[in-house]
């Protein structure tokens, strides 16, 4: 068979459980086949030997199956980066994005600050603000030691200095202050309907799950969160598209100020900040 072929056949079997089930099959083949999606383009007449073949169709089951492409190939774009991604880390989404550019936005380019990122998974938003901020120091935190292994394998290979620090939010940081706190942290209510649903079906639980409202982790980073600022610093965090009330509430009764959200590409409310304007009670 040629690649040609088979990539029809997959793109259409696909059809039902992928929205792109044609660029699906060719990221499948072209990682069995260790080349670049041009291939796709270039040498659709290419024959395909039975071992490819037989990888390419076990991954298409697991695709049909509903596995996120993400965790098939191993690795996901994210920012300018390429990150490893496993099963045990959230997969790194363009939401997240806006995270990191609002967080660039305080932090002046020649800098040197410290940074931190709570919950870090595969690393995504620490690497991220390394590779735009050089000068300063970024620390990130994450109570999974399989996802922390994972975020300093990306680290390396990014060639990206990050402090990869084991633990629950700010607890393993006793004393320690930073001018910038970001997280992307689990912010699904328990029973959402959504969790039944595409990707996160096979993603970590609690990566995603936070309480019966989903505000269970960001009421903690909230009220952990002045105790480890500098007078001036800046706390940014993700959270779910009908949670902006309830995080801006949070923030100005925990003293933030200058609170505000922001909508992320799709037009949600995304991205809550405020900034801690005096010292720690
Ligand atoms: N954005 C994820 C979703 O698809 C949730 C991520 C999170 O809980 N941090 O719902």
């Amino acid at each position: 068979m040629t690649l040609g072929e088979l990539l029809r056949e997959a793109a259409a079997g696909l059809a039902p459980a992928s929205d792109s089930p044609r660029l699906d099959a060719e990221l499948i083949c072209c990682h069995v086949l260790g080349a670049d999606r041009s291939l796709c383009f270039s040498r659709p007449e290419q024959p395909l030997t039975a071992d490819d073949e037989a990888a390419i169709r076990a991954l298409l089951r697991r695709r049909l199956a509903g596995e996120p492409i993400a965790y098939l190939l191993g690795k996901r774009g994210f920012w300018t980066l390429e990150l490893a991604v496993s099963a045990d880390v959230l997969i790194p989404r363009p939401e997240t994005e806006l995270l990191v550019e609002r967080c660039l936005t305080h932090v002046p380019e020649h800098a040197q600050q410290a940074l931190c990122d709570l919950g870090t998974g595969s690393g995504a938003i620490a690497l991220a603000l390394a590779s735009e901020r050089p000068d300063c120091t970024v620390t990130a935190v994450e109570r999974s030691a399989s996802a922390l292994a994972l975020a300093r394998r990306n680290a390396e290979h990014c060639g990206l200095q990050v402090e990869l620090v084991l633990g629950d939010w700010l607890q393993p940081l006793p004393g320690r202050r930073f001018h910038l706190i970001a997280s992307n942290p689990p912010y699904v209510a328990e029973h959402d309907p959504h969790l039944r649903k595409g990707d996160v079906r096979f993603e970590p639980e609690p990566a995603l799950v936070a309480g019966p409202d989903g505000l269970d982790a960001l009421r903690i980073l909230i009220a952990e969160a002045p105790a480890h600022l500098h007078p001036g610093g800046w706390l940014l965090l993700e959270h779910g598209y009908d949670q902006a009330d309830a995080v801006t509430a949070l923030m100005h009764d925990a003293g933030f100020t200058s609170v505000i959200c922001h909508r992320d590409l799709a037009g949600q409310p995304r991205v809550s900040e405020g900034q801690y304007p005096g010292d720690a009670p």
